[in-house]
């Protein structure tokens, strides 16, 4: 396998990412890098090429005028706080626990409760059944009301959404997230100087300078943290602090693949989706509470409540949880491209980097669960949504002045490659096997 990838992609910028030889078959299963491939020098060619730009397009899309050699990337001054957010997700367990206790208290009572006090109770009830509703009707007017005082627009997309927590607390609590993952990364962070942290730190920079005309991405002071790790993982916090895996510079196959990545963790930070999720969070788990006390009433047994619970929980996850959860990773991919496209990036690298994915999915064996049981989408769907923005993505790029890109098409010289190889691979397909074993 690893001499057939070899000679169908030595000519493609993608070899050492297809290249899957041994080594990457025992690197990938052992959770180690996958291969190390980063082409450094595409990265000071943008910062060469930009010096020269002039403005373009239109709305947020417009981009920054010539940038200057200021350098926009600092460490953040930490702040102490006891942000709010914080303090709701130390309560919320304590919350569940009290409704559990007052299902199962209100379950007791009813149980040696004399017949006849159950007969009053139950006239009573009935009697009073449309003060009930009225309760209950009021009562959801005053939550629909505070839900509606509550709605926010997102940043760049005008998405309108429910914002329970202020961005500034959200802020205060990355500040100690951040703290908090500098400390956990102390004995694996890269110097500085390492080339690698100035590879990302360059992007980033890039990135930053390129769409300088959105607030939430001037006003913030983005700071890089290259954490040595084999996990293919990065992600960006509200305040600004990069964190980067050098598994992850593993796995792209170039600084266009690097840029997509950073511009998808960034479109993050920008919409504010981790207090936007909170949110979500919050006003179910708030509502699920009164459920929760149901169950636990209801039910005529411990063992049965419990299952009850882990029904309910369960629900909760796969019909608003998960799918909340893949509209914004696709909503941060798109916005992703967008960042990427003005940051003069070769965005038709985005849907390989998911394709790539795949296929090493694929190559490895490594078992995937269906869509709909996870909180991202699949590599195969943002492969093809991040492939329907392309032109559009195209448009922006050639609107922000940027160099024409080079042919062939990564995508083109992807799909062939995987053809030949799986041409190939039927040919001799002891060598799949082979492969997988090891
Ligand atoms: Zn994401």
């Amino acid at each position: 396998m690893a001499l057939l990838c070899g000679n169908v992609l030595r000519n493609s910028r993608f070899a050492v990412r297809l290249q899957v030889s041994k080594q990457m078959t025992r690197q990938v299963r052992e959770n180690r890098p996958v291969c190390s491939y980063v082409n450094f020098q595409t990265i000071s060619t943008h910062l060469r090429l930009i010096a020269t730009r002039q403005s373009c397009g239109k709305a947020w899309t417009v981009c920054p005028h010539v940038i200057h050699g200021g350098h926009h990337i600092h460490t953040s001054v930490p702040r102490r706080a006891l942000p709010v957010p914080l303090l709701w997700m130390v309560l919320k367990p304590l919350q569940k626990l009290a409704a559990i206790l007052l299902g199962r208290s209100i379950r007791k009572w009813w149980r040696v409760l004399p017949q006849n006090r159950r007969q009053l109770m139950r006239e009573w009830v009935r009697k009073h059944r449309w003060h009930f509703a009225a309760g209950g009707g009021a009562a959801l007017v005053i939550i629909a009301l505070l839900l509606l005082t509550h709605l926010d627009e997102s940043p760049l997309t005008g998405r309108v959404r429910l914002l329970v927590f202020s961005r500034e607390k959200y802020r205060e609590l990355a500040v100690l997230t951040s703290e908090m993952h500098l400390e956990e990364f102390a004995e694996s962070l890269l110097p500085d100087s390492h080339p690698l942290h100035q590879m990302v730190q360059q992007s980033v920079q890039l990135l930053v300078q390129r769409n300088k005309d959105i607030p939430q991405v001037s006003e913030v002071p983005w700071s890089v943290h290259v954490v040595e790790s084999p996990q293919i993982n990065a992600f960006v916090l509200p305040n600004g602090e990069v964190f980067m895996f050098t598994g992850m510079l593993e796995a792209v196959a170039d600084t266009d693949q690097l840029m997509i990545v950073l511009g998808h963790e960034m479109a993050h930070a920008i919409l504010e989706h981790s207090a936007e999720q909170a949110s979500l969070s919050h006003i179910v788990d708030l509502l699920s509470l009164i459920l929760v006390t149901a169950i636990w009433a209801l039910c005529p047994g411990d063992f049965l409540a419990l299952l009850g619970g882990w029904a309910k929980d369960k629900l909760t996850e796969l019909m608003f949880n998960h799918p909340y959860s893949r509209k914004l990773e696709s909503e941060a991919d798109r916005v992703g491209l967008q960042l990427a496209a003005k940051a003069c990036a070769d965005v038709r690298a985005g849907p390989v980097f998911w394709q790539q994915m795949e296929l090493a999915d694929q190559l490895t064996g490594t078992p995937t669960s269906p869509e709909w049981l996870s909180t991202h989408p699949s590599h195969r769907n943002r492969s093809s949504q991040l492939d329907r923005l392309i032109p559009q993505a195209l448009e922006l790029r050639e609107n922000c002045a940027c160099p024409a890109l080079s042919s062939p098409d990564p995508r083109a010289v992807f799909s062939e490659t995987v053809r030949v190889m799986m041409k190939k691979t039927k040919e001799q397909p002891f060598v799949l096997s082979a492969y997988r074993a090891l």
